[in-house]
């Protein structure tokens, strides 16, 4: 398969495969914890995540609001698992006195239409978290959300039948962009070739180095966004840091089955620990937001990791303030930041970005006006892009607009989803913005000017 341009993969029509009509699978709200179960009733319907959502922004429509998620997902569990449903499926009761108890109980069955209805909306969402910053209730709905997703997997309602085939690439090739295995280092030889990167990156297997570099897949396949690796492997190269990558034995960190309600990431998640530990490093970096985030704080909850966890701009941080990180090519550009979801709101990594571009002589920051926990999503996460390319590209698009009204020349974030997503955005509008990753403007200050 060609590494040129990397397009969502389409699961191909199934047919007879639709759920029958007349009877709805159980959706097991067992498999939801303590917490999750308070949240569902905690929700006040104030409505204030209506007034933030990205989503909501570009599709007004009711449904896809946190408050009638969770109306509705209840509506649903009552219906196939509450006292009275048990009453109206009971056959041993005769029909008219069945009928009689769901009038004066006002019992609404919901059928498997409805639930499939819902579960369009659930995945009409991509994650951001905005929503849990501003409840005033403190529910998490993100893990809310992915645990409602994992139900709803197990039930055989979900993912979306465009999400499916990434969920599939991910079991049968370790990435989601249905790329084979032994192209993961093709980036890597390319580069060489085009001088991009003097040597060939090490395998951490062979050299036992203390710090493993994690690519993630995006920034090893997506020939458009392999800049973020280059720049990633030159600063380290340059700062003379001891490290390793695994080469073609990396695999999807599993952020995408998690996401999207898929089981399946507790093995994955497994494997790749078990894998991190054998190694004896000391250290994982990224330069890829949500294999950072998916690694540091959902990879705990199946696994002991024996190492530190850090995104790149939290490495690069300590070297700068260790004064190993030295800045002699100044940039004379005026930059925005775009705080990735995923680094930003989920992981609390504000500050390190902004120290970074501060130390760059040079290079103006102006914030736009959502930035830090209120950072407006790019629409790039959570199966959202798959699921509804449309939404994600209006995201992207009202992103781009914000950055442009900043006056800024370059936008710049610290994630290769971030930056597929924000050149959608770009693409779509015709912007002058160029888009970058914070790699490069890194990449760019430490070496001579050429
Ligand atoms: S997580 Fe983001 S996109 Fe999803 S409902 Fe909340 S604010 Fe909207
Ligand atoms: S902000 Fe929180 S409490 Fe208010 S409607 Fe949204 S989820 Fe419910």
């Amino acid at each position: 398969m060609p590494d040129e341009e990397l397009t969502e993969v389409q699961e191909p029509e199934e047919k007879g495969k639709e759920q029958p009509e007349e009877k709805a699978p159980d959706i097991l709200i067992s498999g939801l914890d303590m917490r999750r179960l308070v949240e569902l009733d905690a929700c006040t319907r104030c409505g204030e995540c209506l007034n933030w959502c990205p989503v909501y922004d570009q599709d007004s429509r009711e449904d896809i609001i946190p408050r009638k998620k969770v109306t509705d997902f209840l509506k649903i569990i009552k219906s196939q698992q509450g006292v009275l449903s048990h009453i109206m499926k009971d056959q041993k009761l005769p029909a008219p006195l069945r009928k009689l108890i769901g009038a004066i109980f006002r019992y609404k069955e919901i059928g498997p239409s409805e639930v499939k209805d819902f579960v369009k909306n659930l995945y009409e969402c991509s994650t951001c978290g905005q929503c849990h910053i501003v409840c005033p209730a403190n529910i998490e709905t993100v893990q809310l959300w992915e645990d409602i997703r994992r139900l709803i997997v197990d039930a055989g309602y979900g993912p979306l039948k465009p999400q499916k085939a990434l969920v599939k690439s991910v079991k049968a090739y370790d990435n989601p962009w249905q790329q084979p295995r032994a192209g993961r280092t093709k980036w890597a030889r390319r580069a060489k070739k085009e001088k991009l990167i003097n040597d060939l990156p090490r395998e951490i297997k062979k050299t036992g180095g203390k710090i493993l570099l994690f690519l993630g897949c995006t920034a090893a396949y997506d020939i458009n966004v392999k800049q973020v690796a280059v720049s990633t492997l030159n600063i380290l190269e340059m700062l003379g840091v001891d490290y390793g990558i695994l080469g073609k034995d990396e695999k999807c960190c599993g952020s995408v089955l998690l996401r999207m309600g898929d089981q399946e990431f507790e093995r994955l998640a497994s494997e790749n620990i078990k894998t991190f530990n054998e190694l004896g490093i000391t250290t994982l970096i990224s330069s890829c937001a949500g294999c950072f985030k998916t690694i540091k704080q959902d990879y705990p909850k199946v696994g002991r990791l024996n190492f530190e966890v850090l995104h790149t701009v939290q490495f690069l941080r300590r070297l700068l303030e260790e004064k190993k990180l030295k800045f002699i090519t100044p940039i004379e550009k005026i930059v925005t930041y775009h705080d990735p979801c995923h680094l930003g709101r989920a992981t609390g990594v504000f500050d390190d970005p902004r120290i970074i571009m501060d130390a760059i002589p040079g290079l103006e920051l102006v914030e736009m006006p959502r930035n830090r926990e209120y950072s407006r999503c790019c629409g790039a996460g959570g199966g959202l892009k798959s699921g509804y390319p449309d939404i994600q590209n209006k995201m992207a698009q009202r992103r781009v607009k914000e950055a442009e009204e900043t006056g800024a020349e370059e936008l710049v974030s610290a994630c290769p989803f971030c930056f597929q997503g924000l050149q959608v955005g770009i693409t779509a509008t015709n912007s002058d913005l160029v888009m970058r990753d914070i790699t490069f403007l890194v990449e760019t200050a430490l070496k001579e000017k050429e």
